[in-house]
């Protein structure tokens, strides 16, 4: 087999990169309560770092990369860093995961810069609930406008990913699916994941059964055929409807056995699992000056490394970072 792949013999080709712990919302299901300890600045991996990796990955067989964080867009110049990896001649696809609340004023930059598409979290329709969730007095509709500007410059497909929580914003179900009969929505129902350090199940937890049960009340889904995109989403379609409903089950169906991607932290480890704390430290070594050679042997390290499947739904769940701190 050419290219990258692990011990279990799962082809890795996608790399999610977060560019930084930072983020503008505190959402209820990705940060605790008490918040975290932030990175200090001299720790963030600097995009000429990030571009080095990026390099020596693609040379062993990454071609997709996927950047996100904290909220990525809070990060100065992120429109600079695209540019950079969309010159790397092996990566055929560079997309972004985002709150949507910065979006709308650089849409435009960020597309020119190289970037295909984004993703976008919207967890509720409604403004008051949007307090609630992001902990902040952050304002729905400038993600909505957000969406719009994406779409208007032709970040698209744009995938909207709503974390489905039980008694806080899963009497919307009906409301985000409706949304996909009439327009071009792409919404993806993800099952909450315990955050670190919390007991699982989670008590807010919904899962993707029990959503498809109370969804076909808008009539019978569809699978989308052949299957949509090569993430871990299955996607459906409601009868004639323009959009697509996808379930992301890390808790009820993990996906690891498909599981094709490797994330590096803020701080420059790599992470072959996101619900492991094993990491490979690559900026300490990559600030001593290590080689082209020896920076494709760590990363070969940690794709070796890459556990089989994670075991959250057996009460396992990783302890060091919160996800705002894995790049979720
Ligand atoms: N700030 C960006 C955003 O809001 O999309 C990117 C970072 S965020 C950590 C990335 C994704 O992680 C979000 O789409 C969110 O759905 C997901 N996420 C975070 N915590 C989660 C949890 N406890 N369970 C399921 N998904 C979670």
């Amino acid at each position: 087999m050419t290219g990258l792949s692990d011990s279990f013999q799962r082809p890795i080709n996608y790399l999610r990169i977060s560019v930084t712990d930072r983020c503008n919302l505190r959402c209820i299901y990705c940060m605790p309560p008490g918040g975290v300890c932030l990175m200090s600045h001299e720790d963030i991996l600097r995009y000429e770092e990030i571009y080095t990796i990026a390099q020596a990955a693609a040379e062993l067989g990454i071609d997709k990369i996927r950047l996100t964080g904290g909220e990525p867009l809070v990060r100065a110049g992120l429109p600079e860093l695209i540019q950079m990896l969309a010159r790397i001649e092996a990566i055929d696809d560079i997309s972004l995961t985002t709150n949507g609340t910065l979006l709308k004023r650089c849409a435009a930059e960020l597309k020119q810069a190289g970037l295909r598409r984004v993703n976008v979290s919207l967890d509720t329709l409604k403004s008051d609930r949007f307090e609630l969730i992001t902990r902040s007095g952050g304002n729905i509709s400038q993600v909505l406008e957000g969406i719009d500007a994406a779409r208007a410059v032709g970040l698209t497909p744009v995938k909207l990913n709503m974390v489905v929580m039980s008694g806080i914003n899963d009497d919307e179900l009906l409301d985000f699916a409706a949304k996909t009969i009439a327009e071009e929505w792409h919404v993806r129902f993800i099952e909450l994941m315990p955050l670190a350090g919390e007991a699982t199940p989670a008590p807010r937890f919904v899962s993707a059964g029990e959503m498809r049960k109370r969804l076909e009340q808008l009539g019978e889904l569809e699978p989308c055929l052949p299957s949509i995109g090569n993430g871990p989403a299955k996607y459906f379609r409601l009868p004639h409807a323009k959009g697509t409903i996808g379930f992301i089950t890390p808790v009820s169906e993990h996906f690891c056995f498909r599981c094709n991607r490797l994330r590096l932290t803020a701080d420059g480890k790599l992470r072959p699992c996101l619900l492991s704390d094993d990491e490979v430290d690559l900026k300490k070594p990559l600030r001593r000056g290590i080689s082209s050679a020896g920076l494709k042997q760590l990363i070969e390290e940690a794709v070796a490394n890459k556990p089989l499947r994670h075991h959250i739904a057996e009460g396992y769940v990783p302890t060091r970072r919160p996800f705002s701190q894995v790049g979720g």
